[in-house]
């Protein structure tokens, strides 16, 4: 909540007050959990609004909030292997073959196999996890 206020503070043809505020606040919070840096989302958010401008700023917000949720995280794949993990390459035999509605988080190397919404993803707990320090 506290970004979208900046950003209202710095733009403010961006402001946006009560429950919209709230509401993307929450938005925002999942965002970061999810990985993103609060200036790729700033530079998102802070793109021309349409003109005219036929809906109210805080729709726009929304609307640039809810696709950012629905795509990918942006910037370089960490990839788990390095030469600090010797961890050996597992095989998941015919996954392929079951036809799955939800995918498998691949999180802590692939073991932690909760179910996530899109493939690839990392479920709330995985995407936590702090940097390893080593
Ligand atoms: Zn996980």
């Amino acid at each position: 909540m506290r970004f979208l206020q900046e950003l209202g503070s710095k733009h403010p043809r961006l402001m946006i007050t009560g429950k919209p505020l709230r509401d993307q606040g929450l938005v925002v919070d999942e965002l970061f959990s999810l990985g993103w840096k609060d200036e790729v989302l700033w530079e998102l958010l802070t793109r021309p609004l349409p003109e005219p401008l036929r809906k109210s700023v805080s729709a726009i917000i929304a609307k640039r909030l809810r696709d950012a949720l629905e795509s990918p995280l942006p910037g370089p794949r960490r990839t788990p292997e390095s030469e600090t993990t010797p961890t050996p390459r597992r095989h998941t035999a015919g996954a392929h073959a079951v036809i799955r509605r939800r995918y498998e988080c691949e999180g802590q190397d692939g073991m932690c196999g909760l179910p996530v919404d899109v493939q690839g993803d990392l479920c709330t707990t995985c995407s936590r996890v702090p940097e390893p320090a080593w």
